[in-house]
């Protein structure tokens, strides 16, 4: 089987353009930003399974929650930090500090402890000046120091924040002892060219020691900004399997993995072999299905119909598939239908050690063909309007909240 390049193979004027680190620690928020998506929930025992096989494929650090958010969550996050994974285990806190204690308290080595620091944040959300936003930042990460964690600053929405306060509040929190710098693009405005210039300028103000980045993919672009920050030379990116995580979600745990390492040759410290298995347990256990003709998991990424497109593949898999499904643990498919070609029908014909005359296939492609256009969209209706009535309304429905508002003896003024 023929081995795709590297990009360099085929454009190697842009090496030079890029700042690898030396190592890369992925970071997986599948656990805390991934569940954040809309109608999503992990109990204990599932957030310990996914941060299991995390762990087991070499996922270097997990996010296993927010400890203050709820007895089961502190739970959650006490087993995993308990399990004895070879990963590194995090948990996040507010700058308040029954969040860093709450997160001192759950036996996890690592810590995330995040504020907000654009100005509509600071204003309309947190209701802080710079000044509070910085002393309370400053606590907080003294006080996990204190207590012996590894600890990284995140600021939410730090792209679209005055850059002279990031500047003072990133070094600020540097000099009292921040391990990692996360720079987060939290709505996702981001463009690989513009983040690029902001996290160079970012090198150069602050001079972080560790540099992380949180990509969002409001506009479908949290994977290119996050390889991008990689070759800017961000050690620790964010990711989320699936691409989980709050609206459109986070950059995908599997499309950075695989871009680094079969695009640049970059080592992630990942087995991808189990990136589908990952892929398939976490749509489980989250109960967000992947989209068909999402990046390497969806079902439709090696799969095969057109005519043109199977006879290349036949030939040889480098015309149109820049990675071996084998790679993800995944295979090969060729669909039969509308589009299929001789070439198709021929390779199916041989799985079976059968030949046909030219006459022959071609009678069996053409009704091939007419049996692919006919074919009934009935059951593909119902089964929409089903995943539909699910998913354009996760959660609790409005009827099961009116009744807790009326259990509560709470009057409302209309029906
Ligand atoms: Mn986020």
């Amino acid at each position: 089987m023929p081995e795709p390049g590297l990009v360099e193979d085929y454009h190697p004027a842009t090496a030079s353009q890029r700042h690898f680190p030396a190592s890369i620690e992925l970071w997986d928020e599948t656990l805390r930003d991934g569940e954040q998506a809309p109608g999503v929930h992990f109990s204990p025992e599932e957030k310990l399974r996914i941060a299991e096989l995390l762990s087991d494929i070499g996922v270097g650090v997990v996010n296993a929650g927010i400890p203050v958010v709820s007895r089961e969550e502190a739970e959650a996050v006490r087993r995993v930090a308990h399990a004895g994974l070879k990963t590194k285990v995090l948990a996040a806190a507010r700058t308040v500090p029954r969040d860093v204690e709450a997160v001192v308290d759950s036996g996890v080595t690592h810590i995330a402890i995040f504020v907000a620091a654009s100005e509509v944040h600071l204003r309309y959300k947190l209701k802080m000046t710079q000044e509070e936003v910085l002393a309370a930042s400053l606590a907080s990460v003294r006080r996990a120091k204190e207590a012996g964690l590894h600890t990284a600053f995140v600021t939410e929405d730090t792209v679209r924040a005055p850059f002279d306060f990031v500047e003072r509040l990133y070094t600020a929190v540097q000099d009292a002892g921040a391990d990692r710098l996360v720079v987060a693009d939290t709505v996702g405005i981001m463009t690989p060219l513009t983040f690029r210039w902001y996290l160079t300028e970012f090198v150069r103000r602050v001079r972080p020691k560790d540099l992380s980045v949180h990509c969002h993919n409001d506009f479908g672009l949290a994977t290119a900004n996050t390889i991008t920050a990689v070759e800017c030379g961000a050690r620790a990116p964010h990711v989320c399997v699936n691409g989980l995580g709050e609206r459109a979600g986070n950059a995908a745990l599997e499309e950075v993995v695989l871009g680094l390492e079969s695009l640049y040759g970059v080592r992630t410290g990942v087995d991808t072999r189990r990136l589908f298995e990952l892929s398939r347990l976490v749509e489980e256990l989250s109960g967000v299905p992947i989209g068909v003709n999402k990046a390497l998991v969806g079902y439709n990424a090696f799969s095969h119909e057109a005519g043109i497109h199977t006879h290349g593949i036949l030939a040889n898999t480098l015309t149109y598939e820049p990675l071996q499904p084998g790679a993800i643990g995944r295979e090969r498919q060729l669909i039969l239908g509308k589009h299929t070609g001789r070439a198709a029908v021929v390779e199916k014909l041989k799985e079976r050690g059968a030949t046909a005359s030219d006459p022959i296939l071609a009678q069996l492609l053409e009704r091939i063909k007419l049996e692919g256009e006919a074919r009934s969209k009935d059951e593909l209706r119902r089964f929409l309007d089903e995943y539909r009535s699910i998913f354009e309304r996760p959660g609790l429905s409005d009827a099961e909240f009116w009744a807790m508002v009326e259990a509560a003896g709470i009057r409302t003024v209309t029906a």
